[in-house]
């Protein structure tokens, strides 16, 4: 996670509620500035995430909208101690169910699951909600035998062209307990704003983009916005220009954009590909999934997009 709000200089933590923005300068420097820890010259960077204060101080609009789902998550143990390097994920009919390795015997939970849902598991005793985890990970579902039989017909097509056809079934872990006071929900929701900057200021992580958890890509999006933003600043420091001049941060707005807003795009229409259930689009996601993981250039690119 970033740090909630780095104000200017990294030694200086304050509440953003503290920090006057508005006008055409933002922030603008004055009294309250000062008394707030700010120099003329900082700039101010918003990370204090997708209900960013600082983004609503800077007046800018904000594509949004609610997937009225929860994420609910956990550290859970595993049922037997093992190597664990393998992320599970699983569309189930409520939503995308993911497991991801912690160390050899813990995992993280992201669960995404209507409302009601997410807050009657968490209600469960601890037992009841592991014996729903198991439920939700092993589940048997009917199968559509036309999608049943064009996936098996491509698994054997790829293997004659020597690729490889993703029949090896790997099983998911089962899981003992939970950690105690790890459960919890979080709401779901898309967020894009149209500008990460204005004068002085800077959004970075989910101020600046939010994206359903379902490809696990929030924190890198924030982590490229930070080195990103890092770099030009010291760019502009070594050569000893104004760090605050509208032409870096600018460019840190279009670098940024540039691979956010393509991901965000994408990780949006894998959600909607998958939250539908009819018939000609299982068979198009279920082929173009093994399509995908057959031809390894493709699959690397699109690796090396997602850890950038
Ligand atoms: C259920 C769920 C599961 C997820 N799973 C994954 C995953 O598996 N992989 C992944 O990469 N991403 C995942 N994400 C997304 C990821 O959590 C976010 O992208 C990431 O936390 C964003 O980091 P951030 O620092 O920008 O914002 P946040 O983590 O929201 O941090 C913002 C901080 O700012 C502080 N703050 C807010 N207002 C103020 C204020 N006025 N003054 C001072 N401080 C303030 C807050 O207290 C908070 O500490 C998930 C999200 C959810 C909801």
């Amino acid at each position: 996670m970033l740090h909630p709000m780095w104000c200017g200089a990294m030694e200086y933590s304050i509440p953003c509620s503290n920090v006057p923005i508005g006008g055409s300068a933002c922030p603008r420097f004055n009294a309250d500035c000062a008394e707030a820890g700010f120099s003329p010259g900082w700039i101010l960077i918003g990370a204090d995430g997708a209900n960013s204060a600082v983004r609503n101080a800077m007046g800018v609009q904000y594509l949004s909208w609610s997937y009225e789902q929860m994420g609910v998550v956990a550290t859970l143990e595993l049922a037997e101690e093992s190597e664990n390097t393998t992320a599970w994920q699983r569309w189930l009919p409520t939503g995308p169910i993911a497991i991801l390795p912690l160390d050899a015997r813990r995992s993280s939970l992201v669960w995404s699951t209507w409302q009601d849902n997410a807050k009657q598991l968490l209600k469960l005793p601890e037992d009841q909600f592991v014996d729903a985890l198991n439920d939700a990970l092993w589940k048997q579902y009917p199968r559509n035998s036309g999608v049943e039989a064009v996936t098996s017909w491509t698994s054997s097509w790829l293997r004659r062209a020597g690729l490889p056809d993703g029949a090896a079934l790997q099983l998911p872990p089962s899981i003992r307990g939970v950690v105690p006071a790890s459960r919890a929900a979080f709401p779901l929701g898309f967020g894009h704003s149209t500008r990460y900057v204005a004068p002085g200021v800077a959004l970075v992580g989910d101020a600046a983009h939010r994206v359903h958890p379902l490809a696990g890509q929030g924190v890198n999006l924030g982590f490229g916005d930070v080195k990103d933003l890092t770099n030009f600043l010291s760019e502009a420091m070594y050569s000893g220009l104004d760090i605050t001049h509208p032409d870096w941060l600018q460019k840190y707005e279009s670098t940024r954009q540039r691979h956010n807003v393509p991901t965000q795009l994408m990780i949006e229409m894998l959600h909607r590909l998958y939250t539908v259930d009819l018939m000609p689009v299982v068979l198009a996601r279920s082929v173009g999934l093994q399509i995908t993981n057959a031809l390894q250039p493709l699959k690397k690119m699109i690796l090396s997009h997602a850890t950038t």
